[in-house]
């Protein structure tokens, strides 16, 4: 009894000093920061961080834990580069701002970020919401009130009048109005200033903006040029400032070529640019992010009667299809790929599906799953912390069972998510 006791004390004793670390036994390991896979590693972590990385199945100490995914392939934690939770496109979609409050979008909201979460995906980009609820979002997420990954968000989308993102398009008159900078719509260059400022006032990490017509919008052009040069100089020169990137959606090659002379950061969708739009964002070194996942389940759903408005089927059905194509010419150009799906037009927690678009058009799966990594990691600036599986960032780890990179199907079975450290899926 004595004895039993006085050990119980060291234990308490060794709990109370020992750091106690979690194992996890890798089969097989994509660090993400090297093009080689390893097999039979432990990756060590403390707290929220990777401490070590090392070869063979290390022997714990009392105190540890370990997870045991032997017969997986555990990966950085994987990150979506275009996401928008305050939505999740139907027939519904186009009549549910008079139909929703800001309350129901931010609930509904929760459950994708949740199923967004477990699918693997342990960081997202946020780009264009409603009722600011994505910033929200990320409050209630990092208080832990809600299960969802790391969001950095755009707030608002900023448009032009009548652009893709202007929030009044397609309603009647009387309901119009006249939206400004502080609703995210700008017409010259002043405005475009005060409507930076006003996503940072109000939380936003990064400006995406509407460089272009858009397919899912009530307009007429898909893909016309809708910021003039100045416009777009002072949105780069504000958002630096601010210490803010900034992303583009653009279909058309006029519209795309002007952002990324003007030095923007990212363009999304991009789906009519050209070989000379390629080595200019080469020249600038300008992300693409493809969302080949969002053209084909637009230029699906065109095919069904009455999905889309009349205004709206025309362009889904034109651009959609396309976007596979130009992210296959992208990649054979060198262009810098992040991973990116616009999930909220396709469902929430398909995300993964853009690998298997992403691999049918070319790409290597390894660099498949490094551009949801490694590369998704430095367009947000957070590759010292996030992005790959080494020691001293952020505990973001993901497994599936099997080999991902022989059957890329298995990446829609993730079976392990950890982020920052904590389990949220085994
Ligand atoms: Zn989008």
């Amino acid at each position: 009894m004595k004895l039993q006791l006085s050990l119980i004390a060291s234990a308490l004793l060794l709990a109370g000093t020992a750091q106690s670390a979690t194992l996890i036994y890798a089969g097989k390991l994509i660090t993400a920061d090297s093009d080689k896979v390893l097999t039979q590693q432990t990756v060590v972590v403390e707290n929220d961080k990777i401490i070590a990385v090392e070869p063979g199945y290390k022997t714990p100490a009392p105190a540890d834990q370990v997870i045991d995914l032997k017969t997986h392939t555990l990966m950085p934690g994987l990150m979506d580069m275009h996401t928008h939770f305050s939505s999740q496109m139907g027939p519904g979609s186009y009549t549910e701002d008079f139909l929703l409050n800001e309350a129901d979008v931010a609930l509904r909201g929760a459950t994708f970020a949740e199923k967004t979460l477990m699918a693997g995906f342990t960081t997202v980009r946020e780009l264009g919401d409603t009722h600011h609820t994505s910033t929200a979002l990320r409050k209630a997420i990092h208080a832990g009130y809600v299960k969802g990954p790391r969001i950095y968000t755009a707030g608002k989308s900023i448009a032009t009048t009548g652009g893709h993102a202007d929030p009044t398009n397609g309603v009647a008159y009387a309901l119009m109005g006249d939206p400004g900078p502080k609703e995210g719509v700008i017409n010259g260059p002043d405005d475009a200033r005060k409507a930076v400022r006003q996503r940072y006032k109000e939380g936003a990490d990064l400006i995406k903006i509407t460089a272009t017509g858009g397919v899912l919008s009530v307009a007429k052009s898909g893909s016309n040029p809708q910021f003039n040069s100045e416009e777009l100089k002072a949105i780069v020169e504000t958002a630096k400032d601010y210490g803010m990137t900034v992303a583009v959606h653009a279909h058309g090659k006029e519209g795309m070529d002007r952002a990324i002379e003007a030095g923007v950061d990212s363009i999304e969708h991009g789906t009519l640019m050209d070989k000379a739009t390629m080595k200019l964002m080469k020249k600038h070194g300008t992300y693409y992010v493809p969302t080949i996942s969002a053209g084909k389940w637009a230029a699906e759903k065109a095919a069904m009667p009455g999905f889309f408005p009349e205004l709206v089927r025309p362009k889904a059905l034109a651009i959609g299809p396309k976007i596979q194509q130009t992210f296959a010419e992208a990649y054979k150009e060198g262009v810098k790929i992040a991973f990116g799906t616009d999930s909220g037009v396709g469902a929430h927690g398909d995300n993964w599906r853009e690998f298997v678009f992403m691999t049918e058009a070319g790409m290597p799966a390894l660099q498949a799953i490094q551009s949801a990594t490694i590369v998704s990691a430095r367009l947000l600036k957070v590759d010292q912390e996030l992005g790959s599986v080494t020691a001293g960032k952020i505990a973001d780890l993901v497994a599936v069972p099997g080999d991902p990179l022989q059957d890329i199907q298995l990446m829609g079975k993730v079976s392990f998510v950890m982020k920052a450290g904590v389990v949220y899926k085994q």
